[in-house]
Formats: C-alpha cells, structure tokens, sequence
C-alpha cells in the first residue's frame, strides 16, 4: 500500500514497512547487512554511506514508527537506554531537567549517576501534582521528562497539561511512551516534543531483541539526536531492527487483547483477599483514571499490585505461578511476574524513589485470559 494517509492505525501497523519491493515484489523490507555502501565517485551517496550512519533496514524501521508516532523523524538505537541517553545529552551543563518521582528505575540511575555529575541538574517530583511540578521549577528547567503510565506503580501523567505548563516556561517534554505505545497513547499529538520508547517491550514484543527508539517533529531535538546518534554510536544492528519492525506490525492487535486481559487480571485482584492495592488505570479507583481515560484509547497490559503479608509474601507469589514466567522485563506475547523491588528497581532502592516491598508487576501477555487468571488465583490462594 503506498499512501497510508487516512488509514486506521492497525493498518499503519501491518502495511507501514512501506510498499512491496518494486523490483523483487518483496512484502516484507530485506535485512541489509554491508556496513558500508559503494560510492558514484568521491561523495556521489547513493542514500548510505556507513552503516553507523544509517543503513536501509533501520531507516524502514524509523520511517514506520515515526509515522506511527505522528512525527516526522525517527531514531533507532541499541537500547531504550540509549535513546534515553542521547535525550538528556541535548542538554547542556548546568540545564535542569524534572523527572518523575517514580520513574523507570534505570531512568533515574541515568540521570543522577551519569548526567547528573557531568553538569546536568536533575531533580524528581510527583509529575500527577502541577501545583509540585510548578513548586520544583528553576529559570534554568529545560526539560521534562514524563513516564506514563509510570513503571512500576503505573501512574497517570497528564500530557497535555504538563505541556502547557513547560512550554509557557521554555522547557521541552520528553514523553517515555514505553508502555502505552502509540497504539493507546498518541503524545505528539497532546503536545510533547519527543517521544521515547524502549522498543525491548511492546513494539518488538517477542522479548527477542533489545532496542530504543525517539520520535520527534522539533526540529532542533531532532538535529541534535540524529548528530549523537551518529556521533555516540548506540546504533541497533540490522538484525534488530528486522526484529523490532516485524514486532510493529502486530502492534494494534496486541495492545487489545493485552488491554483486554489486563482489565480481567485487575478485576479478579481487586476483589481478592491477599491483595491490598491494584493499580492499573483501566480501574475507576485509580486516582489519574479520568486522565488516563481521556488521553488513551486502551488501558495497557502492565497491572501491578500489593500483597497483604508484605514483602515475603510478594516474593512467594511471584515464585509460584506457572503461567506467568518470572523475569524482568514487559510488553512481550508471554505474561511475565515480576517483583519491581528486588529486580527491575532494585537500583534505586534506598532512595526516595524505592517501590513498596509488597508490590509486584504483571506484563499481561496474549494467552488464554482463562488460564492467566487460574495461574494467578492459584499462586494467590496457596
Ligand atoms: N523506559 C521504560 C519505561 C522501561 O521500562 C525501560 C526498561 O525496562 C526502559 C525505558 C529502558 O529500556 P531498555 O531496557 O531497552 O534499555
């Protein structure tokens, strides 16, 4: 299919790798291996020139998710870290940057043990609260950086509100849309400057392949990332890129069904004896349900919860399901149970941002919903 304007988003997903090969009538775009590209005489590029720079397999994959993003440029790096990283190096020394007080553990490591003591000032607040948010600013805020929903405790962010605010003060948003995809969540269109993904989760969404990505229409943020990008080098492989791109394609499909799964999981959590909290912002108990409501179209697969026993107890559950593997990581086809303070945020245990010891983290995969729910009921009740 080649124009795709007016399309619905799953068919962006399945149809946006761009049109069958015109010489070949390959559906699916080639995996291009050569690291480097044959030039017409000195400077006569054909297209590519280094593979660090870019080669044809990654910019297929960053011309899809850019427009899955609504945003004219797409960079793809080794890591959902490494996209992070290039982010927060568009800073300049001495730049403030506001995070979320509950941000994805290895967010927060990165900013206040690598930026943080090369000249960036960092400082966290409960981004739910712009009264907080308005409270934490400094002439020199350049940047805020919003997770949501949150991980681990999955909280709400209000995009568009944020955006006002930073943008009447001169700060760009930076939007961490791991896990609500574009497929549920659209912040360019509520008005972030960037958005940022670890593609290691929903958009690869086979626990196969480890990537980042940044999306972006600023056209100064998108300079500045696609000079590191090619400067730091944190470029994925062909090979990756193949993965993360085929995972796409299924995207809208998924994040369904593991919307509609979670929403089962949380209603058999909320009304259970050994369970003291759920949060998952498909509840209308969650405090930034009304939010969440109004900027996403799903709810998400990622549902977290407190166990009544405490921190034992978590540790036991997350060790006696059968279904739901143990493991770190989310956004993939198989459910995952985790326990965030012990593993995924074990990093920044001690500090102000340490999770609650009782709670664990479900990745609610695409199985049969039945047998998720007989594994968590089991592992609950014994
Ligand atoms: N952002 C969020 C919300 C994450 O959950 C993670 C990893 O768990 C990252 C970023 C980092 O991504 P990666 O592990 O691909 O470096």
């Amino acid at each position: 299919m080649d124009d795709l304007t007016g399309r619905g988003f799953a068919t962006r997903c399945v149809h946006g790798a761009g049109p069958a090969d015109p010489v070949t009538g390959a559906v699916v775009p080639p995996i291009s291996v050569a690291s480097t590209f044959a030039q017409d005489g000195v400077g006569g590029i054909r297209g590519f020139e280094y593979a660090r720079s870019g080669n044809p397999t990654r910019a297929a994959l960053e011309a899809h998710l850019a427009e899955l993003e609504g945003a004219a440029h797409g960079f793809a790096f080794s890591s959902g870290l490494a996209a992070e990283d290039a982010l927060l190096r568009t800073l300049a020394p001495g730049d403030h940057v506001l995070m979320p007080s509950d941000a994805y553990g290895g967010t927060v490591r990165l900013a206040l043990q690598v930026h943080a003591p090369a000249g960036t000032r960092v400082d966290t607040v409960d981004l739910s609260d712009l009264a907080a948010v308005a409270a934490a600013w400094r002439p020199d805020t350049r940047m805020v950086w919003v997770e949501t929903p949150t991980n681990p405790l999955l909280a709400i962010v209000d995009i568009a509100a944020i955006c006002e605010l930073a943008h009447r003060r001169g700060a760009v948003v930076v939007v961490d849309n791991t896990f609500a995809t574009p497929a549920l969540q659209q912040p360019l269109a509520l008005g972030a400057d960037a958005v940022v993904h670890s593609t290691t989760k929903y958009l690869g969404g086979h626990s196969d392949v480890v990537g980042g990505f940044v999306a972006t229409s600023h056209e100064h943020l998108a300079e500045q990332v696609a000079f590191l990008q090619n400067a730091t080098g944190a470029v994925p492989g062909p090979f990756d890129c193949y993965l993360v791109h085929r995972g796409a394609r299924t995207l809208a499909l998924r994040m369904e069904r593991h919307s509609a799964s979670a929403a089962a999981v949380a209603s058999l959590l909320i009304d259970h004896p050994a369970v003291i909290e759920v949060r998952w912002p498909g509840l209308p108990s969650h405090p930034g349900h009304e939010i969440a409501a109004r900027q996403m179209s799903g709810f998400g697969g990622m549902v977290s919860f407190r166990v009544a026993g405490g921190e034992q107890a978590a540790l036991d559950v997350c060790s006696r399901t059968q279904v739901f593997t143990l493991a770190e990581s989310l956004g993939a086809v198989e459910s995952l149970i985790e326990h965030p303070g012990r593993m995924t945020h074990a990093s920044v245990a001690g500090t102000t941002n340490e999770v609650p010891a009782d709670l664990v983290r479900l990745s609610v995969g695409i199985e049969d919903p039945a047998d998720l729910l007989d594994d968590l009921g089991q592992a609950l009740r014994a």
